[in-house]
């Protein structure tokens, strides 16, 4: 069976039929999609599922990764908080290296650059490459992911000069959309239902994660998956569940996640989020590879309640994760989580580690709410937040933009 035909049986065969309808008008294209990091995040999480399945449909896609130095990385992670709103000044040497380190991957990326039809350029990491080139012959994109809403002005001055001059840009969600001299489209993220975060597993495996880390499936357990990193509010859940486990004294903890290439932080948020744990053996602080993703998926399905009690986020790829589990998500009412979580029907949206630590208490006292949520939130997810939704808004982008303002667009 062909990677597309397998996703058939879970998002419709009528779905599929629709993306090889789209991609005939494409056949033959040469897309790049450019990022910082192979693994760790939501992008790289995204970009895995969706460039084999770009290939299978005949678009001949490639997926490049730019490199840096440390410094540069120190940059584009300041650049990323800033964006979504810490009011950082970044000095002028730090941005030197960023725009130097861009020009450097210019010049390894221009022979599969240079003739693409189309580049697809994730987040702040690498959007200065386009300038680099002026003669480009297909249609540049800068995609964001992040919740830019309310940046710091004078950062986001500085990035609007290397965006602007892009034929597009894709935004998650409307409020995240700026102002820029070209077309705005929103796409939501998505996940791949097929992958070995998501697939269905036999209780054996999720009883064989929770051995390895010592978890008690007889307890109630709540978990956040997340990268080490202070907009994900790790120290937060630890207060929630502090709180929370006052009335609920076999309450347990996971706080599950693994560092990002492209992010220099997580080491001492990591440090952090242990001290404030504790010595608790019912708080798991747990450091995972960037390949355990039968472990996390197995820790989101033996979870009552899955959190996510970010102070940003652009749109939590998490909790969508475990929403197709059939959890509810307790998460914080920001960015694109509001867009996730319909608040008291799939979950909650929270505030505040009091507000997390009441909703958690709230549901476990009720294990039949846990489940209804659950199966409304595992629907939603399958109506709205599966790859085949993603890649067939990506080709119909790419089918606008190729045919620009023609106003009827025929497909074979
Ligand atoms: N993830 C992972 N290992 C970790 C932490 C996160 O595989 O240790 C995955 C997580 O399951 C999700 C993605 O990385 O698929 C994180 O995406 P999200 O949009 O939630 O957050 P981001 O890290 O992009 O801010």
């Amino acid at each position: 069976m062909s990677l597309l035909e397998s996703y058939a049986e879970v998002a419709g065969a009528d779905v599929i039929a629709q993306l090889r309808q789209l991609a005939a008008t494409l056949k033959g294209a040469k897309v790049v999609h450019i990022n910082s990091t192979h693994v760790g995040g939501g992008v790289a999480e995204i970009l895995s599922k969706l460039i084999p399945l770009k290939q299978e449909l005949g678009i001949d896609t490639r997926w490049e990764v730019i490199t840096g130095d440390s410094e540069f990385f120190e940059c584009t992670k300041g650049i990323h908080n800033t964006l979504q709103g810490n009011r950082i000044p970044l000095g002028e040497s730090l941005l030197r290296v960023y725009e130097a380190t861009n020009a450097h991957n210019a010049e390894t990326l221009r022979p599969v650059l240079k003739d693409a039809d189309f580049v697809f350029i994730h987040d702040p990491q690498p959007a200065p490459l386009l300038k680099f080139f002026p003669e480009r012959k297909g249609k540049w994109v800068w995609r964001c992911h992040i919740d830019a809403s309310h940046p710091y002005r004078p950062v986001w001055k500085y990035l609007r000069q290397f965006v602007a001059p892009y034929d597009a840009s894709i935004f998650s969600l409307a409020a995240f959309a700026k102002e820029l001299p070209h077309p705005q489209y929103l796409i939501a993220p998505s996940i791949d239902p097929l992958s070995d975060k998501n697939v269905d597993l036999k209780p054996d495996v999720i009883q064989q994660t929770c051995d390895k880390y010592r978890l008690d499936c007889e307890r109630p357990l709540v978990v956040q998956v997340s990268r080490y990193d202070r907009f994900k509010d790790p120290i937060g859940v630890i207060q929630a569940y502090h709180l929370a486990k006052q009335y609920l004294p076999t309450l347990q903890l996971v706080l599950a996640g693994g560092g990002a290439t492209d992010d220099p932080e997580g080491e001492a948020v990591l440090s952090e989020v242990q001290a404030a744990a504790g010595d608790d053996p019912d708080a798991h602080v747990l450091l995972l590879p960037s390949d355990a993703h039968l472990e996390i998926n197995a820790l989101q399905r033996a979870a009552d309640i899955v959190l996510q009690k970010s102070i940003r986020e652009g749109f939590g790829l998490t909790v969508t994760e475990a929403m197709w589990k059939g959890k509810p998500v307790i998460g914080g009412d920001v960015g694109g989580i509001r867009l996730q979580v319909i608040n008291h029907h799939t979950g909650f949206l929270v505030n505040t580690p009091e507000g997390a630590a009441l909703r958690t208490r709230y549901l476990l006292h009720q294990p039949e709410m846990i489940a209804a949520m659950g199966g409304k939130a595992q629907a939603f997810v399958c109506e709205n937040f599966l790859i085949t939704r993603h890649l067939r808004e990506y080709l119909t982008l790419m089918v606008a933009l190729l045919h620009g303002a023609q106003d009827r667009i025929e497909l074979n």
